[in-house]
């Protein structure tokens, strides 16, 4: 590990004005990603700016949303009654993640922002262009059993390894961030960027922001659904194939649906086009088996993962038939 300063910051304020002026520098929350990578010399930030002190921290309900303050750690999170009543998929997605341990320290900021498992990623002797920008992807011809899907280029072929995010994309969440400038609002699905020629950009968020908060609009009625994750043991794991499934019922028709995968994608991966399958049809599991093959358009095996194009068809049809009820 390289050396690093250490400042801890009593207010936003100060904390954003340390980044700002340190380009080099980085926030410390629950450091579950961020002091692995930096013991592994994958990052090696000059400043570390604790930022646990900030009140940022709690579940706020609104009329129109519910808004989870970005240090609040993913145990709250998915044991506060309000996320389990209205939102089962948020805290399934978190239960189904990491140790009760890390759960414990971990925040749903850092959660979003966690770095990809690849483990050439994670090991600088090997090529990687995320961890070092035109030095090649070691994954390509590689072991790639683990990665993408979707949304791969020639560039980076990782996946996004947030269960949570999974289930905040389904639910059109908001996230909330602060620079030395001001607020601003970024909806999940333009926060995070398809690795294109550029996978070591991997969000929208500008040099020195924070995430202060996610908020998720209360416009869909989420109480019918679930998170479902398929792994290779069922406890520490990060996912195959995952999938969130929100259904909006009148009687036996679906009036309205929100899917996303994970597991498969280099972003968490929303599917809109197989949502519109689901506006007005009645629950049967011949449309599910339809809407979870409209699901499978455009994906791309590599050459060690063919398995997880029909790996995901199931979990997804499982997913539908669980909160559907037709199981
Ligand atoms: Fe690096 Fe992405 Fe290739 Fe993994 S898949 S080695 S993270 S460039």
């Amino acid at each position: 590990m390289e050396p690093f300063s250490y400042r801890r910051a009593e207010d936003t304020e100060t904390a954003l004005a340390l980044v700002a002026a340190h380009p080099e520098a980085a926030y410390l929350a629950g450091g579950t990603t961020l002091l692995d990578l930096m013991k592994d010399n994958v990052l090696a930030p000059d400043l570390l700016v604790d930022i646990k002190q900030l009140p940022l921290r709690g579940i706020e309900v609104t009329e129109n949303s519910v808004r989870i303050g970005a240090l609040t750690t993913m145990n709250e999170v998915a044991h506060e009654p309000i996320i389990r009543e209205r939102y089962p998929l948020i805290a399934e997605a978190l239960l189904a993640s990491a140790s009760p341990q890390l759960r414990n320290m971990a925040t749903i900021a850092g959660n979003l922002l966690q770095r990809t498992r690849c483990s050439y990623f994670r090991d600088p002797v090997f090529a990687c262009n995320k961890r070092t920008p035109g030095s090649g992807c070691s994954a390509l011809a590689g072991e790639n059993r683990m990665h993408a899907i979707f949304g791969t280029s020639d560039h980076c072929i990782a996946t996004h390894g947030s269960d949570v995010a999974v289930a905040f994309m389904a639910l059109d969440a908001i996230v909330h961030v602060r620079g030395t400038s001001g607020e601003r609002r970024i909806p999940l699905n333009d926060f995070y960027l398809l690795p294109g020629t550029t996978p070591e950009r991997e969000n929208v968020l500008a040099p020195g922001e924070l995430i202060v908060a996610v908020e998720i609009p209360t416009t869909f009625n989420a109480s019918r659904s679930s998170y479902l994750k398929v792994r290779d043991r069922t406890s520490y794991e990060f996912a195959l194939t995952s999938a969130a499934v929100a259904l909006e019922l009148d009687g036996n028709t679906i009036r309205a649906a929100r899917l996303a995968l994970g597991g498969v994608g280099t972003i968490p991966w929303r599917v809109r086009a197989a949502e519109t399958l689901l506006q007005g049809a009645p629950l049967d599991k011949n449309v599910f088996a339809d809407v979870a093959e409209a699901a499978l358009v455009g994906a791309i095996p590599q050459r060690e993962n063919a398995f997880k194009i029909e790996l995901v068809r199931r979990t997804l049809l499982r997913a539908l038939t669980t909160v559907g009820g037709l199981v």
